[in-house]
């Protein structure tokens, strides 16, 4: 984001796009990137030869380092995100491009560097015209080959990619080649002028679990190696040269967020039932998000399901909400019914018997898939439930998938984007419709499998009574629930202090939900960001909000609150907040209020006193 200001002598907070959760502190690591050019000229005839020569050695060496990219990738986070570096080597590999290049050489008599540079460029501005984001952010990725080229063409020295001391990588652009080989050093998490949530290195950021800030715009060039840096990936600010004040609250939350401290004030889930119990002994079930695609966050997951298995081995903290629609940010076309099949299959298995809650695709709004059509406002356009019920056979083949993996009975399906009732009973059709296919074919799957739907639209939540009878649970998706409510985008960060999802007009839409589940006995889960919102867990506790999803690093803390909290209390309070609230500040006021008197204000509010929280950016 552009404004940044000083906020006491020297210390300076910019605020971008937080795209990888987490927060870092430490000494910053300028890297600055050398953008080359190549000069025209007029090669001799004689020249042509060798000049072809050196381009296919360059095409040669360049093919080796990505593969060892590549490799290093692999190790670090899995052969899915990976394929980032497959579509490079396959661009170094694609003969059309080359044979045009030598072509240029022989017949236009231009060093190679140039026509490298002409040619690769060329793609670059076809790509940064795309209407659609992702195409645009793709356009870096052929800037790293294309330097890649011209380093080896005009003789340059090789990169430095190796950090000494461990410390926040800062730079104006880094590439998705770059993150993986710094990861290989200290690089504590990173801040980068460019880029967006969806490019490569925001996607690998998640993957190697370090948190990272994109689009900071012009902060690089106020900062230097060695300057002392807060990078707060949860709201997407840097905070350069902090005073000790806010450098002790960081290093309190950062043992928070990453859940040390917490891990002995108890168990991550009770004995009996994956639960965190308040002290009048009322139960709220934990549940994980996960972003699908990435391993390291599967495996981060599994990590902490196993952490918070019985006795007897079995897994019970499940996955309140899988994005499925992650694994396409990272592929260019739908998998086909059996490769989703093997992946959710995998997962259901690795967390069996704990549930895992499959959301069909999610795409459209920030979640752009390439080929989709531009619309002026994506986000009330052609999004989830919408483009699967307009797309049958993706639809079908996704449901199919689904139920082929529920044979063990711990899959549930979910709907985003849900509006009306007419959209239910016709995903619902399609539900039948796959199930009698599949029986058809002999094929076993969950005869029960849940089918719920997120509520992340104000008209399903006023509506939520008449979907009851229809769906086995409701799932509150609070992201999307804030920005519809409030007409804010949740990704423009020039209105990010008006996303309030402490706004007492989503509060009221919540708990129209919760009331409207409870009366159908159907439960009701949140699986947005608010459910991990210190401020927010005891209107969560006092609404009887019967499950909480959150991501995996905000478990311990959330079981961590809840076990502080007295139902009861919480009930109250929410019964006041609710009749006499007119804005956020009044919510946070009474909230901050009630943890005051019960001395339990040093954890749950933490986050939100600190200035500039109001930007919470949360898309992922
Ligand atoms: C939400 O909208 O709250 C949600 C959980 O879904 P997403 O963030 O994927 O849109
Ligand atoms: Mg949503």
């Amino acid at each position: 984001m552009v404004s940044h200001h000083k906020e006491a002598k020297e210390t300076l907070r910019f605020s971008g796009v937080a795209a990888s959760r987490g927060i870092a502190i430490g000494p910053a690591y300028r890297y600055f990137r050398t953008f080359l050019f190549a000069e025209d000229r007029e090669l001799a005839v004689s020249e042509v030869g060798p000049e072809i020569e050196r381009f296919d050695a360059a095409i040669a060496k360049a093919r080796q380092e990505i593969e060892k990219v590549r490799r290093v990738s692999e190790q670090k986070v899995g052969a899915a995100v990976s394929s980032i570096f497959e579509a490079q080597r396959m661009m170094v590999s694609d003969e059309f491009i080359l044979s045009t290049i030598r072509q240029r050489i022989k017949q236009e008599l231009k060093p190679a560097a140039y026509v490298v540079d002409m040619e690769f460029s060329a793609h670059q501005r076809k790509l940064e015209a795309s209407d659609n984001p992702m195409m645009r952010e793709r356009a870096d990725d052929i800037e790293d080959i294309k330097q890649r080229l011209l380093r080896y063409l005009l003789d340059r020295k090789k990169w430095l990619s190796k950090i000494e001391v461990p410390s926040i990588l800062v730079a104006d652009i880094l590439t998705p080649a770059d993150a993986i080989l710094f990861a290989r050093s200290s690089m504590l998490g990173f801040a980068i002028d460019g880029g967006g949530v969806t490019s490569h290195v925001a996607i690998l950021a998640r993957s190697l679990g370090i948190p990272a800030i994109l689009a900071l715009h012009a902060a690089a060039e106020h900062i230097e190696t060695g300057d002392m840096l807060i990078l707060d990936g949860e709201r997407g600010e840097l905070i350069v040269c902090p005073d000790a004040e806010t450098l002790r609250g960081y290093e309190q939350e950062q043992s928070i967020v990453h859940g040390s401290g917490v891990e002995q004030s108890g168990p991550i889930i009770e004995e009996d039932a994956p639960v965190a119990r308040t002290t009048d002994g009322h139960a709220t079930t934990l549940l994980m998000n996960l972003e699908f695609g990435s391993e390291v966050a599967i495996i981060e997951a599994e990590r902490l399901s196993d952490a918070a298995a019985r006795s007897n081995g079995k897994k019970q903290l499940g996955l309140g909400l899988v994005r499925t629609e992650h694994f396409l940010l990272l592929h260019d076309e739908f998998p086909t019914e059996e490769e989703q099949n093997a992946l959710y299959k995998d997962l259901a298995d690795r967390f069996y018997p704990a549930p895992i809650t499959l959301r069909t695709f999610d795409v459209g709004g920030d979640k752009v898939l390439s080929g989709t059509y531009r619309e002026d406002n994506p986000f009330l356009g052609w999004r989830g439930l919408r483009i699967s019920l307009d797309e049958p056979d993706l639809f079908l083949a996704q449901l199919r998938a689904i139920l082929r993996a529920s044979a063990r009975g711990n899959v549930k399906i979910m709907f985003p984007m849900v509006t009306t009732v007419d959209e239910l009973e016709r995903a619902l059709a399609f539900v039948k419709e796959a199930k009698s296919t599949l029986q058809s074919n002999g094929e076993r799957f969950d005869e029960h499998l849940p089918v719920g739907i997120m509520i992340e639209v104000p008209s399903a939540a006023i509506m939520a009574e008449s979907f009851v009878p229809l769906v086995d649970y409701f799932s509150i998706g609070s992201n999307d629930l804030t920005q519809y409510t409030l007409a804010v985008d949740r990704g423009n960060d020039l209105i990010s202090t008006l996303y309030q999802e402490l706004h007492p007009a989503v509060l009221r839409l919540i708990k129209l939900t919760v009331d409207a589940g409870k009366r159908g006995g159907k439960p009701v889960s949140i699986c947005g960001e608010l459910g991990s919102y210190p401020l927010a867990t005891p209107l969560l506790v006092g609404m009887g909000i019967a499950e909480i999803s959150v991501a995996p690093s905000s478990v311990r803390a959330l079981a961590t609150r809840l076990r502080l909290l007295n139902h009861a209390e919480c009930k109250e309070l929410t019964s006041s907040i609710l009749a006499s609230s007119v804005s956020p500040e009044d919510v946070k006021r009474e909230i901050l209020q009630f943890l005051s008197e019960r001395q339990l204000i040093d954890l749950f509010s933490e986050s939100t006193l600190r200035p500039g929280s109001g930007a919470r950016m949360i898309k992922k």
